[in-house]
């Protein structure tokens, strides 16, 4: 029986990663996955969202240019069925390109679901696999709250929402989270009827506290309604009905519950399982999933208090590092439209915010166009402790947002 260096279950992020830095290594890797490689983010996640977010973001563009009376529209439309089929050619395309590179690096891909029967064994659609070590990638899955359970047609999931063939009047997403807030911005740019029920005092709660007051003024400009302190008791599919624990009751065609994602499990009844990616349960994002793997591959450290979070759409909102509310820092908030590119842009929405203990950047909040880009740049700075001093001898680019970092830090 072959028996191979690594037997990698998931073929997600982290479990895709981890296979191709070890066949890198010249290890013989055979990865299990028992839907479709690429995982949540190529399928079901960061790929499809943010392909709905292009479109969506480029007809509100349109939208703009049109009332400016810029462009010239007969009558402005979309095909929401078109915009689907374009998110479902994006992930065929790289999951295609994906299976490539597995087959190039003579990664033997078993396409079933895996168990660890025992220590250094696998058994998947009837045979076992001996492996010197395992790793368990296996994911996450969204969060079901009780009474709210997804039905797939009234109270949906994030799976479910992205199988949406027409889009709804009106929807509940319950949860402020990244995935809520995309979600709210995407079907706020299709003109679609949205209340977000927030259960923390805050929207998007893990940022920095400027940053969720801003998003309550976009959400407020877009005409996106809101509540936080607040959740959905109930749900009626009869009636097309939400209870909120206020008492309110809100018409909806649609409840998106967007609460959580839950690890999923995997017993490792060996010492020899390696578990990375979402369902180690620590931070839930794909590049987090692909440092993991780094890591236990190739034994490339990575700093936990240094992964960047991005929310993408119009404008994107990014941020790493120490919040306002974590402690005393020095602080410089550079208004965007402060900046020649973004009045060329037309994007002045959002703020640079750079936190700064002593000489060092502690950790910055980012709403802008070109954010996640931006963001890597402080990332980058953070992680090589570069003083606020020298990061000012830096020649930044005219016109570009990244001048407002630099703008930023001179104002300390
Ligand atoms: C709507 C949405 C948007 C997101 N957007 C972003 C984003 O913009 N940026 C970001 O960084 N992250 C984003 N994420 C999170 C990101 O998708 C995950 O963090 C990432 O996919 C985790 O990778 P993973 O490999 O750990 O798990 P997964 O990608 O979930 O992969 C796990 C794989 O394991 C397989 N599997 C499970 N059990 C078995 C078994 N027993 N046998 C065989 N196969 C098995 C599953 O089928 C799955 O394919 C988003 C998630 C969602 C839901």
């Amino acid at each position: 029986m072959t028996v191979y260096d690594y037997g990698i279950i998931g073929g997600g992020p982290a479990g895709y990663s981890a296979a191709i830095y070890a066949a890198k290594l010249g290890k013989s890797v055979v990865l299990f996955e028992k839907d479709k490689v690429g995982g949540t983010c190529l399928n079901r996640g960061c790929i499809p969202t943010k392909t709905f977010l292009h479109w969506a973001d480029l007809y509100t563009e349109f939208k703009s240019g049109v009332k400016k009376e810029i462009y010239r529209a007969e009558e402005l439309g979309f095909s929401f069925e078109k915009i689907s089929a374009e998110k479902d050619t994006v992930c065929n395309n790289l999951r295609k390109a994906l299976e490539l590179v597995l087959k190039t690096m003579r990664i033997t891909v078993v396409p079933y679901e895996a168990v660890i029967t025992e220590e250094g064994k696998i058994s998947a659609n009837g045979e076992i696999y001996e492996c010197s070590e395992i790793i368990a990638a296996v994911g996450a899955k969204p969060r079901e709250l009780k009474g709210l359970e997804f039905d797939g047609e009234f109270i949906l999931s994030s799976d479910d929402v992205l199988n949406l063939k027409q889009l709804p009047e009106k929807i509940v997403i319950l949860g402020s989270g990244a995935i809520g807030i995309e979600w709210a911005r995407i079907f706020s740019a299709f003109d679609v009827d949205i209340t977000v029920v927030e259960a923390a005092p805050d929207l998007l709660p893990l940022a920095d506290i400027e940053v969720s007051k801003r998003i309550a003024r976009m959400f407020k400009k877009s005409g996106i309604k809101f509540y936080t302190d607040c959740s959905v008791l109930s749900a009626d599919k009869m009636n097309k009905s939400v209870t909120l624990s206020n008492g309110e009751v809100l018409r909806t065609d649609l409840l998106f519950v967007a609460a959580g994602r839950v690890k999923c499990d995997i017993a490792p009844p060996g010492k020899n399982v390696k578990i990375i990616g979402d369902c180690a349960g620590e931070i839930q994002l794909a590049h987090y999933a692909t440092c993991q793997a780094k890591k236990v591959i190739l034994g490339i450290p990575y700093n936990k208090e240094l992964i960047p979070s991005v929310v993408y759409g119009d404008p994107e909102i990014a941020w790493v590092g120490k919040r306002e509310q974590d402690g005393e820092f020095k602080k410089v908030l550079l208004p965007v439209t402060a900046l020649g590119k973004a009045q060329c842009d037309n994007c002045t929405e959002g703020f640079i915010k750079i936190l700064v203990d002593g000489d060092k950047i502690a950790g910055a909040h980012i709403i802008s166009k070109e954010a996640s880009a931006l963001i890597q740049q402080i990332v980058i700075a953070m992680q090589n402790d570069i003083s606020v001093d020298r990061l000012k001898e830096v020649c930044f680019a005219h016109p570009t947002y990244s001048e407002g970092i630099f703008e930023g830090l001179m104002r300390l």
